[in-house]
This record gives C-alpha cells, structure tokens and sequence, in this order.
C-alpha cells in the first residue's frame, strides 16, 4: 500500500507497452521545489509502494541540498538477467516512450538498479530532450558515476562532522562498509587527507588492521582478486563484523539496515557518515544521538550524487561538480550539526524539520 500524506505522492503514473509486455511507473511524490528527480530501476520485483518511498526519501534530499528538485523515482518491472540486450532496449523504449507525458517537465530520469549510461541515451533520444534525465554517456553532456561525486561528497561530510566533533581528522581512525562506488572513492579521499584506515569491508568480509590498510593496495586486490578479504594481512572477520571493530569513524556504504538497536552498547565509533541509504532505523539513531555519537544522515552526507546530476541537468562540466559537491555538502552538513546542537535534538530530526519547511515554504497544496 502506498502511504499517502501531507505531502504527496503528488501523481502516480502507470505505463504498459502491450506489445513487449512491458510494465512500468514513475512516483513524483513533490514537486513544488521543480521536477520530480530520482532514478529508475529495472527489478522483477520492484512495486509502486518501494518507488514511492525512496521518491519521498528524493522529497528531502534534493530540499537539503537546495537543489530545484521535487523527488520522485520510477520502476520498470523486468529481470535483465533474462532478457536479450535487444529486448532490454525495448523495454527502456517502450518506458520512455510512456514517460513522455511527464518528461522533461515533471520528472528527470537517472539510472538506478540495472540501469547506466546506455539506457539514458536511449530515454532522453526518445524523449527528445538531455533534460530528460542525467546519468547520460558524455558524449551527450553526461557526467560519468565513476568519478565518485558521492564519496567525494562524504569525505566533506566527514571532514565537518569532525571538526564538529573536535576530532583531528588526521589523528582519526576510520572504517568503511562496503567497496563499491561509494566505499572505494570515501576510502580514497580520507586516507589522502590524512586519517587511517583500519577495516573495509564488502559482500566477502572484512578486513582489519590497527596498523592501517594501504588504499593503492587494497584496490588492486579488490579489481584483481575481487575481494578486499584477499589483501594478505590483518585480520579477515564476517561482513558483519564491520560495526564492532575498533575505529573512531565508520562510515556506511553498503547495506541497509546493518545496524540495529542491539548493536548500539557495543559499537566503539565516536562519528557515523550514512553513505548508504537506511543503514538504520530512526529509532536507533536517536540511541546513539542518547550516547553521544554523531551520526550524520544519509540523506544530508549522501547527496553528492543527486549534486553532480543536477550539475549535469544545467549544462555544467565536471569541475563545477567538484566545486558544488564540495561546497553544497560542507555548507548543509554544518548548518544541519549546528542547529541540531543549538537544539538539543539529533542531526536527522534537525534535518528533516529543516526538509520539511523548505518544502512547504513552497507548497501551496501540502498539509502539515
Ligand atoms: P556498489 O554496488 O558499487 O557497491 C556496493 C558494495 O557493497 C560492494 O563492494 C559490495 O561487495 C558491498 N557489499 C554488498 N553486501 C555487503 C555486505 N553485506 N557487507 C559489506 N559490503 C557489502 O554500490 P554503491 O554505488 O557504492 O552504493 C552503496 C550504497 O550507497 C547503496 O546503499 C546505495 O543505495 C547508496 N548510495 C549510492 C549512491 C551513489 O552515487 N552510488 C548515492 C547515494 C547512496
């Protein structure tokens, strides 16, 4: 069931291509801060009720990072790993062809699970507009995901909460959960400014090192041996094992829910950066914000992604995304810490009252 509130989902569109059996939809949950931006995703078991959440996770993303966004997301409901190429994009065809009725005006596509550049050529080419989506190859304007804009973005995240804290970064210890795109790039950016890395994990394990883990090595293990388990020294423990080891920072960068209340009395970390998306529930946010440990949220420390597209949306190369991802995420992310402090309430409480204002602010049609 979809959950409808004071806030949306504004409209909800449903598209199948009969003749290829295609099904998809699109959730633009707000838009009063501009078109309704958030990737869309090809699962065989993707429903309107997931879409619409993480559209509504989009809602206060792009508000925090004041970008002239609404959120929405979208679905294709298909397995890839059955399909040819060929039908594959078909698929995506037959999607943007339905998507015309709100693309580029009230939805901005980008790609999501088992969507990439490809696909977003073939979405803005039948649309007829590069302001269709972002995520495009670059030779249509696109800026490339493998820059890292996210793990850029954290690693600002990082460097504030730091301060925040009272932390030399230099002096701090750190862990990462999870070496993909956003692991990989997080893990670069903290050791080149200085901090230690004692554990990485990833789908295989983790490995652990008090003496600290070389980041040029353990990404050649990683693209050759496909696992950061396989780096030779150290310990290698449970994927799992990443919250209890010994660290002053973690940052997430895999998993949902790998945290939960129980995990709380035993995890060591004085900072948590949320890369991923829900690496835990509110309610065990609130326990550590109880404990003392900063946790800054995911939707505040994650949002150099949805920057670089917005710096692809406008025209703009990749040295204005390194300029706007630094500067957006450093601002936000301080602004949130202070008046969460000036408050006494947790970061993502301070966040989402923040998220929330600024949506209504122009919202003539929501409800508080
Ligand atoms: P990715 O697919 O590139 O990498 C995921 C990594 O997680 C891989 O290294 C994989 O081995 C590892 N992994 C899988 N299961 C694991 C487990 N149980 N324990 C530890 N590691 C495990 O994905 P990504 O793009 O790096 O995204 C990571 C997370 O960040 C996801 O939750 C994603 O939704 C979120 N996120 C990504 C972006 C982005 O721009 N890529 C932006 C915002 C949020």
């Amino acid at each position: 069931m979809v959950t409808y509130d004071g806030f949306g989902p504004e409209k909800i569109v449903e598209i199948y291509h009969p003749k290829s059996g295609m099904r998809g939809f699109v959730v633009l949950d707000n838009l009063s801060l501009g078109p309704a931006k958030g990737g869309v995703r090809m699962t065989p078991s993707v429903t309107v009720e997931e879409v619409s959440r993480l559209a509504r996770a989009m809602t206060w993303k792009n508000a925090i990072a004041e970008l002239p966004f609404g959120g929405g997301k979208a679905g294709i409901i298909a397995d890839d790993k059955d399909m040819s190429a060929k039908e594959k994009e078909e698929f995506v065809r037959a999607f943007a062809e339905g998507m015309k009725i709100v693309s580029p005006h009230l939805y901005v596509s980008a790609p999501d699970m088992n969507m990439a550049e490809e696909e977003m050529r073939i979405y803005a080419t039948v649309i007829g507009s590069k302001k269709a989506c972002t995520g495009k190859p670059k030779d249509m304007g696109g800026i490339p995901h493998e820059l890292g804009s996210t793990g850029f973005g954290l690693y600002h995240a990082t460097k504030v909460a730091c301060k925040h804290y009272g932390l030399d970064l230099k002096k701090a210890t750190f862990a990462v959960e999870g070496f993909g795109n956003v692991g990989w790039f997080v893990a670069k950016y903290l050791t080149e400014a200085g901090a230690k890395l004692v554990a990485v994990s990833d789908s295989r394990g983790v490995i652990y090192s008090d003496k600290g883990l070389n980041f040029a090595k353990l990404a050649k293990v990683k693209q050759e041996k496909g696992t950061v388990t396989a780096y030779g020294e150290g310990k290698v423990l449970p994927s799992m094992e990443i919250k209890k080891v010994k660290a002053d920072i973690l940052v997430t960068a895999a998993i949902p829910d790998l945290i939960n209340a129980g995990d709380v009395d035993e995890m060591k970390f004085k900072i948590i950066i949320e890369g991923s998306n829900i690496p835990m529930v509110q309610e065990v946010e609130e326990l550590f914000h109880k404990k003392g440990v900063l946790v800054v949220p995911d939707f505040v420390a994650n949002a150099g992604g949805v920057i670089s597209s917005y710096v692809e949306y406008i025209g703009k190369k990749e040295k204005d995304m390194w300029k706007m991802v630094e500067e957006k995420i450093t601002k936000n992310t301080k602004m949130v810490l202070d008046l969460a402090k000036k408050n006494k309430v947790s970061p993502r409480e301070c966040a989402m009252n923040i998220a929330k204002e600024r949506v209504l602010a122009k919202c003539d049609i929501c409800r508080i």
